[in-house]
């Protein structure tokens, strides 16, 4: 355990954890809503520190990341606990069972990623903002190795946090469930405000991806399509979003989206943006990166394979055109 960053010692042994939105107010011998901070005696501590529960290498085409190193292998690691609680969590074993892992230094982990032909380490499984204490740590090490940082995250934590962390991280996967409010405080138990202002401020420190998974009937209506790329737009035409398909897990029981909706969503978003994907299906099309200039497939993947069949560099092999594309 380490102390946690990013709290108050408040009367009568409570502390008060300014990490994200929640602002949990603690009393001794409990833990805050993430159930990865634990108030011991006035003190505030971080359960999670050096504590790990999944480790692997992944394509970075997993996480999602599409425009980022396309092709290339990254160590992805995860811990327990969560400061939203979606009735769809893909994760939830992670969250609401007392797991036990296993512990690990930053070092370790940082040399493990030197050593795997990785580009370099993403904070992904749980949420990782979450995970403070140790991310950040772990991304100092890794950068200092000439490596990579990614988080894949749900965006919501407050901004003073984010601000130490951001000048660490190359680049994000964010979260953005929804467009309504309403789909946030009741199905996620958390709020939107906060993960779209994560959006605008990650969006002038690193490159930044943005996934929406489509529930039928909850939040893929045309209209909240069109919201959502309308945010999107605001960030820039060229931010890649990628629609995914929802499974029933954890406690929602929607049976899962249909390939219109996802197709559907597909079409509106490409009426306005440059680059938008579709994930956990099977699809030639939401695959492919396209050049915006002359139409020529740059990229093409099926599953996790990536093929850069028209790439030199990061501009179309066709036109020349310089394209938003790390490689
Ligand atoms: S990080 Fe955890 S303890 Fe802190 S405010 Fe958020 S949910 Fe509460």
């Amino acid at each position: 355990m380490k102390e946690a960053a990013y709290y108050e010692k408040l009367e009568d042994g409570k502390v008060q954890c300014h990490l994200c939105p929640k602002e949990c107010v603690i009393v001794d011998g409990k833990k805050g809503f993430c159930r990865a901070r634990t108030n011991l005696e006035g003190t505030l501590y971080s359960d999670i520190y050096e504590h790990i529960l999944a480790c692997n290498l992944d394509p970075i085409e997993k996480k999602p990341l599409y425009h980022f190193h396309p092709g290339k292998p990254i160590l992805s690691v995860g811990t327990k606990g969560c400061n939203q609680r979606c009735d769809f969590c893909q994760n939830w074993e992670m969250i609401e069972t007392d797991v036990s892992g296993t512990y690990i230094t930053s070092d370790e982990i940082a040399a493990m990623a030197d050593r795997g032909g990785s580009v370099g380490v993403a904070y992904t499984y749980n949420e990782p903002l979450i995970w403070f204490e140790f991310v950040l740590e772990c991304a100092e090490k890794v950068r200092k190795r000439g490596l990579l940082n990614v988080l894949v995250t749900n965006g919501y934590v407050n901004r003073e946090p984010l601000e130490e962390l951001l000048p660490f991280i190359d680049a994000m996967n964010i979260d953005v469930k929804s467009m309504e409010p309403a789909f946030y405080e009741k199905i996620c138990k958390s709020s939107l405000d906060p993960v779209l202002e994560t959006c605008r401020r990650a969006k002038k420190s690193c490159h930044i991806e943005i996934t929406n998974l489509l529930i039928p009937g909850l939040n893929d209506s045309d209209e909240l399509i069109g919201r959502l790329v309308e945010f999107v737009l605001e960030l820039g035409r060229d931010i890649p979003l990628h629609f995914s398909a929802y499974y029933p897990c954890y406690k929602m029981k929607i049976p899962p989206t249909p390939f219109k909706s996802l197709l559907r969503a597909y079409e509106i978003a490409r009426e306005k943006l440059d680059y938008v994907y579709l994930g956990n299906v099977r699809t030639e099309q939401g695959g492919l990166t396209v050049c915006p200039s002359c139409g020529n497939v740059v990229i093409e993947r099926d599953g996790y394979i990536t093929r850069k069949t028209g790439l030199e560099g990061s501009a179309c092999s066709a036109c020349g055109a310089r394209l938003p594309i790390t490689v």
